[in-house]
Protein backbone atom coordinates (compact mmCIF):
# COMPACT_ATOMS: atom_id res chain seq x y z
CA UNK A 1 0.00 0.00 0.00
CA UNK A 2 1.37 3.30 -0.68
CA UNK A 3 0.82 5.84 2.02
CA UNK A 4 1.27 9.71 1.92
CA UNK A 5 4.67 10.31 3.90
CA UNK A 6 6.07 13.48 5.26
CA UNK A 7 8.89 14.86 3.25
CA UNK A 8 9.68 17.60 4.85
CA UNK A 9 9.24 19.32 8.22
CA UNK A 10 10.23 22.89 8.96
CA UNK A 11 8.59 24.80 11.72
CA UNK A 12 5.25 23.01 12.26
CA UNK A 13 5.12 22.72 8.39
CA UNK A 14 4.98 19.71 7.03
CA UNK A 15 5.25 18.46 3.24
CA UNK A 16 3.62 15.46 2.81
CA UNK A 17 4.50 13.60 -0.51
CA UNK A 18 1.09 11.71 -2.15
CA UNK A 19 -0.06 10.59 -5.12
CA UNK A 20 -1.39 13.73 -5.93
CA UNK A 21 2.22 15.68 -5.60
CA UNK A 22 3.51 17.69 -2.41
CA UNK A 23 0.68 18.67 -0.24
CA UNK A 24 1.22 21.02 2.36
CA UNK A 25 -0.01 20.52 6.05
CA UNK A 26 -0.13 21.36 9.36
CA UNK A 27 -0.47 18.91 12.23
CA UNK A 28 -3.75 18.80 13.85
CA UNK A 29 -3.47 20.85 17.29
CA UNK A 30 -4.16 17.36 19.01
CA UNK A 31 -0.79 16.40 18.83
CA UNK A 32 0.62 19.39 20.50
CA UNK A 33 -1.64 18.13 23.35
CA UNK A 34 -0.54 14.89 23.40
CA UNK A 35 3.13 16.05 22.96
CA UNK A 36 3.46 14.04 19.58
CA UNK A 37 5.47 15.37 16.85
CA UNK A 38 5.26 14.25 13.45
CA UNK A 39 8.35 13.53 11.80
CA UNK A 40 10.04 13.05 8.51
CA UNK A 41 9.61 9.52 7.28
CA UNK A 42 5.98 9.52 8.94
CA UNK A 43 3.42 7.76 7.09
CA UNK A 44 0.40 9.88 8.14
CA UNK A 45 -3.44 10.60 6.96
CA UNK A 46 -3.88 13.79 5.80
CA UNK A 47 -7.25 15.59 5.24
CA UNK A 48 -6.80 17.28 1.87
CA UNK A 49 -8.00 21.61 1.90
CA UNK A 50 -7.62 21.85 -1.94
CA UNK A 51 -4.74 24.63 -3.47
CA UNK A 52 -2.01 21.61 -2.61
CA UNK A 53 -2.99 22.10 1.15
CA UNK A 54 -4.06 19.99 3.92
CA UNK A 55 -4.20 18.68 7.84
CA UNK A 56 -1.91 16.22 9.25
CA UNK A 57 -4.90 13.93 10.97
CA UNK A 58 -3.27 10.60 11.59
CA UNK A 59 0.43 9.27 11.86
CA UNK A 60 0.17 5.96 11.38
CA UNK A 61 2.63 3.40 13.57
CA UNK A 62 6.14 3.93 13.15
CA UNK A 63 8.52 0.57 12.41
CA UNK A 64 11.30 3.11 14.14
CA UNK A 65 12.26 6.26 14.91
CA UNK A 66 15.77 7.92 15.60
CA UNK A 67 15.86 11.07 18.59
CA UNK A 68 18.90 12.58 16.83
CA UNK A 69 18.42 13.38 13.76
CA UNK A 70 14.73 13.34 14.20
CA UNK A 71 13.48 11.30 11.70
CA UNK A 72 11.16 7.89 11.47
CA UNK A 73 10.84 4.78 9.59
CA UNK A 74 13.99 4.39 8.28
CA UNK A 75 15.07 1.15 6.17
CA UNK A 76 18.74 1.08 6.50
CA UNK A 77 21.55 3.11 7.38
CA UNK A 78 24.52 3.33 5.94
CA UNK A 79 27.42 3.61 7.94
CA UNK A 80 30.63 4.85 6.59
CA UNK A 81 34.09 4.60 7.69
CA UNK A 82 37.37 6.00 6.35
CA UNK A 83 40.38 4.12 5.83
CA UNK A 84 42.44 7.41 6.21
CA UNK A 85 42.05 10.51 7.30
CA UNK A 86 40.54 10.35 9.75
CA UNK A 87 41.51 6.58 10.36
CA UNK A 88 39.01 3.81 10.91
CA UNK A 89 36.95 4.31 14.29
CA UNK A 90 36.04 0.78 14.77
CA UNK A 91 34.33 1.04 18.81
CA UNK A 92 32.58 4.09 17.04
CA UNK A 93 31.27 2.06 14.29
CA UNK A 94 30.19 -1.20 16.07
CA UNK A 95 28.54 1.34 18.62
CA UNK A 96 26.60 2.40 15.73
CA UNK A 97 25.92 -0.74 14.25
CA UNK A 98 24.32 -1.80 17.40
CA UNK A 99 22.76 0.84 17.78
CA UNK A 100 20.80 0.40 14.35
CA UNK A 101 20.26 -3.22 15.02
CA UNK A 102 18.66 -1.92 18.25
CA UNK A 103 16.54 0.44 17.01
CA UNK A 104 15.11 -2.01 13.98
CA UNK A 105 17.31 -0.47 11.20
CA UNK A 106 19.02 -2.27 9.06
CA UNK A 107 22.86 -1.21 9.01
CA UNK A 108 24.87 -1.38 5.35
CA UNK A 109 28.65 -0.59 6.37
CA UNK A 110 30.87 0.77 3.94
CA UNK A 111 34.72 1.89 3.97
CA UNK A 112 35.74 4.57 1.92
CA UNK A 113 38.71 5.84 0.62
CA UNK A 114 40.09 2.46 -0.04
CA UNK A 115 42.47 3.87 -2.26
CA UNK A 116 44.89 5.22 0.34
CA UNK A 117 44.36 1.95 3.05
CA UNK A 118 43.02 -1.60 1.55
CA UNK A 119 39.56 -1.95 3.58
CA UNK A 120 38.88 -5.21 2.03
CA UNK A 121 39.62 -6.90 5.16
CA UNK A 122 37.48 -5.11 7.53
CA UNK A 123 34.55 -5.35 4.69
CA UNK A 124 35.07 -8.93 4.91
CA UNK A 125 35.14 -9.44 8.92
CA UNK A 126 31.22 -7.50 8.64
CA UNK A 127 30.20 -9.69 5.44
CA UNK A 128 30.83 -12.57 7.01
CA UNK A 129 28.34 -11.64 10.24
CA UNK A 130 25.61 -11.19 7.54
CA UNK A 131 25.72 -7.29 6.34
CA UNK A 132 26.20 -5.67 3.43
CA UNK A 133 29.45 -4.41 3.50
CA UNK A 134 31.67 -2.81 1.25
CA UNK A 135 35.25 -1.12 0.47
CA UNK A 136 35.54 1.70 -1.62
CA UNK A 137 37.49 3.82 -3.81
CA UNK A 138 36.66 7.17 -5.53
CA UNK A 139 37.41 4.71 -9.02
CA UNK A 140 35.65 1.66 -7.90
CA UNK A 141 32.00 0.14 -8.92
CA UNK A 142 29.46 1.09 -6.97
CA UNK A 143 26.86 0.00 -8.76
CA UNK A 144 25.39 -3.01 -5.80
CA UNK A 145 25.40 0.00 -3.12
CA UNK A 146 23.15 1.94 -5.35
CA UNK A 147 21.18 -1.17 -6.08
CA UNK A 148 20.76 -0.88 -2.49
CA UNK A 149 18.68 2.19 -2.20
CA UNK A 150 15.51 1.38 -4.60
CA UNK A 151 12.26 1.40 -3.00
CA UNK A 152 13.96 2.02 0.08
CA UNK A 153 13.97 5.12 2.55
CA UNK A 154 17.67 5.25 3.41
CA UNK A 155 20.21 7.59 5.48
CA UNK A 156 23.79 7.75 5.37
CA UNK A 157 25.88 8.33 8.32
CA UNK A 158 29.36 9.69 8.32
CA UNK A 159 31.52 11.69 10.09
CA UNK A 160 33.40 14.78 7.91
CA UNK A 161 35.75 13.86 5.95
CA UNK A 162 34.73 10.48 5.52
CA UNK A 163 33.49 11.13 2.07
CA UNK A 164 29.49 10.95 2.70
CA UNK A 165 28.88 13.73 -0.05
CA UNK A 166 31.12 12.17 -2.25
CA UNK A 167 29.38 8.67 -2.44
CA UNK A 168 25.85 10.87 -2.59
CA UNK A 169 26.67 12.36 -5.70
CA UNK A 170 27.94 9.34 -7.34
CA UNK A 171 24.66 7.63 -6.27
CA UNK A 172 22.70 10.43 -7.17
CA UNK A 173 24.32 13.09 -9.38
CA UNK A 174 21.36 15.34 -9.34
CA UNK A 175 21.01 15.91 -5.68
CA UNK A 176 21.96 18.90 -4.58
CA UNK A 177 22.07 18.70 -0.50
CA UNK A 178 22.33 21.41 1.78
CA UNK A 179 26.41 20.66 3.37
CA UNK A 180 27.20 21.24 6.78
CA UNK A 181 29.25 24.25 5.60
CA UNK A 182 26.24 25.84 4.43
CA UNK A 183 24.38 25.00 7.83
CA UNK A 184 27.33 26.67 9.54
CA UNK A 185 26.65 29.92 7.66
CA UNK A 186 23.29 29.75 8.54
CA UNK A 187 24.20 30.25 12.43
CA UNK A 188 23.84 27.46 15.23
CA UNK A 189 20.52 26.36 16.75
CA UNK A 190 18.68 27.12 14.04
CA UNK A 191 15.89 24.92 12.66
CA UNK A 192 18.18 23.47 10.18
CA UNK A 193 20.39 21.05 12.75
CA UNK A 194 17.10 19.89 12.87
CA UNK A 195 15.62 19.06 9.74
CA UNK A 196 15.60 16.27 8.03
CA UNK A 197 14.16 15.99 4.42
CA UNK A 198 13.98 13.37 2.14
CA UNK A 199 15.40 13.12 -1.30
CA UNK A 200 14.66 11.03 -4.33
CA UNK A 201 18.02 8.94 -5.06
CA UNK A 202 18.74 6.18 -7.24
CA UNK A 203 15.04 4.87 -7.16
CA UNK A 204 14.40 5.36 -3.44
CA UNK A 205 14.42 7.93 -0.76
CA UNK A 206 17.46 9.37 1.11
CA UNK A 207 16.89 11.06 4.64
CA UNK A 208 19.19 14.13 4.93
CA UNK A 209 19.87 16.66 7.34
CA UNK A 210 23.59 19.13 7.75
CA UNK A 211 23.82 17.08 10.75
CA UNK A 212 24.02 13.44 10.16
CA UNK A 213 27.26 12.35 11.46
CA UNK A 214 25.92 10.45 14.35
CA UNK A 215 22.49 9.57 15.24
CA UNK A 216 21.04 8.65 18.66
CA UNK A 217 18.37 6.00 18.96
CA UNK A 218 17.02 4.32 21.90
CA UNK A 219 19.58 4.52 24.69
CA UNK A 220 22.19 1.60 24.88
CA UNK A 221 22.13 -0.52 28.26
CA UNK A 222 25.00 -2.94 29.63
CA UNK A 223 22.07 -5.43 30.10
CA UNK A 224 20.71 -5.24 25.85
CA UNK A 225 24.02 -4.55 24.27
CA UNK A 226 25.55 -7.71 23.33
CA UNK A 227 22.08 -8.48 21.42
CA UNK A 228 23.61 -5.61 18.92
CA UNK A 229 26.50 -7.95 18.12
CA UNK A 230 24.16 -10.09 16.05
CA UNK A 231 27.62 -12.36 15.57
CA UNK A 232 27.26 -13.30 19.30
CA UNK A 233 24.20 -15.02 19.88
CA UNK A 234 24.54 -17.95 18.55
CA UNK A 235 27.91 -18.43 21.26
CA UNK A 236 26.26 -16.33 23.93
CA UNK A 237 23.69 -19.46 24.60
CA UNK A 238 26.00 -21.55 25.53
CA UNK A 239 27.94 -19.32 28.05
CA UNK A 240 28.43 -21.08 31.74
CA UNK A 241 26.73 -18.59 33.62
CA UNK A 242 23.27 -17.27 32.26
CA UNK A 243 23.81 -13.60 32.80
CA UNK A 244 27.07 -13.98 31.14
CA UNK A 245 27.96 -10.59 29.84
CA UNK A 246 30.79 -11.95 27.72
CA UNK A 247 34.07 -9.44 29.60
CA UNK A 248 35.66 -12.51 31.43
CA UNK A 249 36.82 -15.61 30.79
CA UNK A 250 34.90 -17.47 33.18
CA UNK A 251 33.09 -19.88 31.18
CA UNK A 252 32.24 -17.11 28.03
CA UNK A 253 31.52 -18.98 24.82
CA UNK A 254 31.79 -15.99 23.27
CA UNK A 255 35.45 -15.13 24.43
CA UNK A 256 36.26 -18.68 23.46
CA UNK A 257 34.62 -18.05 20.14
CA UNK A 258 37.00 -14.82 19.65
CA UNK A 259 39.82 -16.89 20.65
CA UNK A 260 39.04 -19.48 18.47
CA UNK A 261 38.93 -17.19 15.43
CA UNK A 262 35.14 -17.50 14.75
CA UNK A 263 34.80 -13.72 16.07
CA UNK A 264 36.82 -10.77 15.67
CA UNK A 265 38.76 -9.35 18.08
CA UNK A 266 38.29 -5.81 16.85
CA UNK A 267 34.18 -6.63 17.41
CA UNK A 268 34.94 -7.96 20.68
CA UNK A 269 37.19 -5.29 21.75
CA UNK A 270 34.55 -2.82 20.62
CA UNK A 271 32.08 -4.71 22.91
CA UNK A 272 34.04 -4.62 25.97
CA UNK A 273 34.92 -0.89 25.82
CA UNK A 274 30.91 -0.06 25.01
CA UNK A 275 30.55 -2.80 27.67
CA UNK A 276 32.64 -1.29 30.14
CA UNK A 277 31.44 2.73 29.10
CA UNK A 278 27.61 1.77 29.68
CA UNK A 279 28.26 -0.18 33.13
CA UNK A 280 30.30 3.16 34.57
CA UNK A 281 27.50 5.52 33.26
CA UNK A 282 25.17 3.36 34.58
CA UNK A 283 27.06 3.12 38.29
CA UNK A 284 27.64 6.81 37.70
CA UNK A 285 23.73 8.01 37.75
CA UNK A 286 22.92 5.62 40.59
ZN1 LIG B 1 29.65 -15.09 27.68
Amino acid sequence: MITDRIHNSIGGNFAVMTAQGIVRCRARGLFRKQGIIPLTGDHVVIEHLGNHEGYILEILPRKNELRRPPVANLDQLFLLCSMQKPRPNLPLLDTLIATAELAGITPVIIFTKCDLACGQALADIYRSIGYASFAISPSCDINEIASLFQDKVSALCGNTGVGKSTLLNRIAPDLTLPTGEISKKLGRGRHTTRHVELFPAAGGWVADTPGFAFFDALELTKETVADGFLEFANYAQHCKFHDCAHVKDSGCAVIAAVEAGNIAKSRHASYVELYDNLKNKNEWEK
